[in-house]
């Protein structure tokens, strides 16, 4: 096979410690009527794991040099799709109806947001992903109030799914190796998720999360403040709490009061 250069702005540095390779691919338990999605499988080192599960395997790989890495993998139950993964409508590639849909991927790191933005506005339902992204980005997916990872993403994720960081991986892990140190973060799906419109939702923590120094009161100025304020008070809030400090309930009570 030729040997790839690899191509920093696709995001292309190959994970090839085996143990971290087969671990991540046994993050979730899948079955037969299930369907793997995988993001980014460059040379194919996470979907030769991938391929050995019982499911349906989606592969999306922008870069068709890949392609001799990868061939040899389609088959009836793996598809191996050559383009842009931000660029697919997810509903019409899916030809089936599946009972659980899973996303396991080490995924290029400079879109990490904008793939996980486009997975939840796919109108697909996600069981539960197991993404491989740079350390500092999964603190943020799993922080906590308080701290000061915790921003506007991490509520808007916790509104889908309980997250988890499983392991680190260090960059000696890969070839070339990245600058900064790497985290497996799982995404699990919640039993119930609260009905609201997530995109007033998601306008809504940006702006309360808009200036980081301002408080609650300031940064959400254009909403009434006397629906918001007992809410706050009920939860031991005072009129000053930064957005930062609110748990993710809190917030759901806030928007939907606001909204009735
Ligand atoms: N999964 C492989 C591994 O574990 O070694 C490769 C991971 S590498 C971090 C990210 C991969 O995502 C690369 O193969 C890159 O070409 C691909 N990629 C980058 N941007 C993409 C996009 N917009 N859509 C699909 N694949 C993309």
């Amino acid at each position: 096979m030729k040997k790839i250069i690899a191509k920093k702005s696709l995001g292309q540095n190959f994970l090839k410690d085996e143990k971290d390779l087969q671990r991540i691919a046994d993050t979730f338990d899948v079955s037969s009527n299930d369907l793997i999605v995988e993001i980014g499988p460059g040379k194919g080192a996470l979907t030769k794991y991938l391929v050995k599960k019982s499911s349906d395997l989606f592969c999306y790989e922008i870069d068709e040099r890949m392609k001799e890495f990868l061939s040899s993998f389609q088959s009836e139950h793996v598809k191996i799709i050559f383009d842009d993964f931000l660029k697919r409508n997810l509903k019409e590639d899916l030809k089936k109806n599946y009972d659980h849909i899973y996303v396991i991927a080490n995924i290029p790191y400079y879109i990490t947001t904008p793939i996980i933005e486009h997975l939840l506005t796919s109108s697909l339902f996600i069981s539960g992903m197991t993404l491989l992204v740079q350390k500092e980005v999964a603190l943020r997916f799993a922080a906590l109030p308080g701290t000061k990872e915790y921003g506007y993403f991490t509520v808007l994720l916790q509104h889908f799914f309980n997250i988890e960081k499983l392991f680190d991986v260090s960059p000696s892990s890969f070839s070339p190796p990245p600058k900064v140190m790497s985290s497996v973060v799982r995404f699990v799906c919640k039993k119930e998720i609260v009905s609201l419109d997530i995109v007033s939702f998601s306008i809504f923590l940006k702006k309360a999360f808009s200036f980081k120094r301002k408080t609650l009161k300031n940064n959400l100025k254009e909403y009434d403040w006397d629906s918001i304020f007992p809410i706050l008070q009920e939860n031991h809030f005072s009129s000053n709490v930064r957005a930062e400090e609110i748990p993710y309930e809190v917030f759901v009570k806030i928007f939907t009061k606001l909204n009735n």
